[in-house]
């Protein structure tokens, strides 16, 4: 039934004889988006169940955020950090109040502000630490995802993406994922600058580790002067059901450094959601003893802090507290993982579903190299809901956290409906 309609086809086809192909889109071609939906250029309606890898996490053109971000750009757009603009000073005011941080440093992209989080922990290890120039090594795990630049993929351990893009940066200490033991003795070697970890693996997976690794990485990293990175660039930002994934269980609208769950990062990066999916802003939060390292002249970017990111931003922000996605993501992702083991208990097609909030994955029970995941896709994207596998035989399932109860049980019966095509 992959029936993909003439003015689809058209479209993919112009796109990928003109186009890099860096990609495998699913073929649907969306033209559309209001809230937990989007619409393809036949006119066809779909649930969005990846939300742009959780960029859209207030749902599609959000009317604050697109309001905020249209005046803006009426306004002033582009002034270069050469000069101040009026809205990146609330924007920092905002940013640092919100997330409890003394700094922000605004960049645009995802793998930007880890370059720049990167940059920043190696100078602090140089200038504070006292650790020998060139020689600082920041601890990283095994499949993560932190983005695409050379010295990114240099720390990957997916071969599609590190392959023949060599010579590798340097730098970088590898270890398993949600291994505390692997991390305490990686921390004892004198040179470490930091640990950089993502709260849950979502790219490899929606790997959700021990409830206490990101506490317990926090504590090892203190004991042994070393800077606790956390990506929260997918996590973030109420996907998990909390304002960050690092507080863990934590149950409060933000101000999580009161619960005890909370493993509170030296440094902080943020990105996709951060604008609602309207615009790419990205941001490291640090505190003063470690942001100050960077003086004039030493990091920048041409758009990083331009007032239409600024606006964007701060409406985004805006409407995480007011619509308590948080506590949606979290009273929905229970209910999804309850309705989804509930099936699982009556069939062979799908061995798990895990994750946190609104971020989560079921396993298929097939080979990590067949298509049934892929071909499954397809068919939920012909019964109206879209989603993608990440690796293999594993689909991420991350609607926008606006989406209301009945809609996630309209939702719970597509994908329920479609997997048992598959028994
Ligand atoms: C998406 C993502 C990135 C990279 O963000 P880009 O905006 O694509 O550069 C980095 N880290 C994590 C955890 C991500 O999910």
């Amino acid at each position: 039934m992959n029936i993909t309609a003439s003015r689809s086809k058209e479209l993919i086809e112009i796109e990928e004889k003109h186009g890099a192909h860096n990609y495998h889109p699913l073929p649907v071609v969306l033209e559309r988006g209001d809230g937990v939906y989007v619409w393809d250029v036949e006119g066809k309606r779909y649930y969005d169940f990846l939300s742009a890898y959780s960029a859209v996490n207030q749902g599609h053109c959000h009317p604050a955020i697109i309001d905020a971000m249209t005046e803006q750009a009426r306004t002033l757009t582009l002034t270069s950090r050469a000069f101040h603009n009026d809205k990146l000073g609330k924007f920092n005011s905002y940013m640092t109040s919100y997330f409890d941080f003394d700094k922000v440093l605004p960049m645009n992209t995802g793998a930007e502000a880890v370059e720049t989080a990167i940059k920043i922990a190696r100078k602090w290890a140089y200038e504070k630490k006292g650790v020998a120039e060139t020689d600082a090594q920041i601890i990283v795990c095994d499949n993560n995802f932190h983005g695409r630049t050379t010295t990114i993929i240099s720390f990957s351990n997916d071969e599609n993406a590190r392959k023949n893009f060599g010579p590798y940066t340097p730098g970088f200490i590898k270890i398993p994922y949600d291994d505390t033991e692997a991390l305490e003795k990686a921390l004892q070697q004198d040179n470490v600058a930091g640990f950089l970890v993502e709260p849950i693996q979502g790219e490899a997976g929606v790997y959700t580790p021990a409830d206490d690794f990101m506490r317990r990485s926090k504590e090892l990293c203190e004991k042994y002067n070393a800077l606790f990175i956390a990506d929260e660039i997918q996590t973030g930002i109420a996907r998990t059901g909390a304002l960050l994934a690092v507080c863990g269980k934590c149950t409060c609208e933000g101000s999580c450094e009161r619960q005890e769950t909370y493993a509170r990062p030296d440094i902080l990066i943020l990105g996709k959601a951060l604008s609602g999916g309207a615009f790419p802003v990205s941001a490291v939060l640090a505190d003063d003893d470690i942001m100050n390292v960077i003086h004039p002249g030493q990091h920048g970017s041409t758009f990083g802090g331009n007032p239409v990111a600024a606006v964007v931003a701060i409406a985004a922000l805006d409407v995480v507290k007011e619509e308590s996605l948080a506590q949606n993501a979290r009273e929905l992702g229970n209910y999804f993982r309850k309705k989804i083991n509930e099936y699982i208990e009556t069939t062979d097609t799908v061995t798990l579903v895990r994750g946190r909030g609104l971020l989560n994955a079921i396993v298929i029970n097939d080979s990590e190299d067949s298509d049934t995941a892929w071909n499954i896709c397809l068919k939920l994207r012909d019964n109206g809901l879209l989603a993608k596998p990440t690796h293999g035989n594993i689909i991420r399932f991350a609607p926008p956290l606006v989406m209301t109860k009945e809609q996630l049980d309209e939702c719970i019966d597509i994908i329920i409906k479609t997997l048992k095509d598959f028994e």
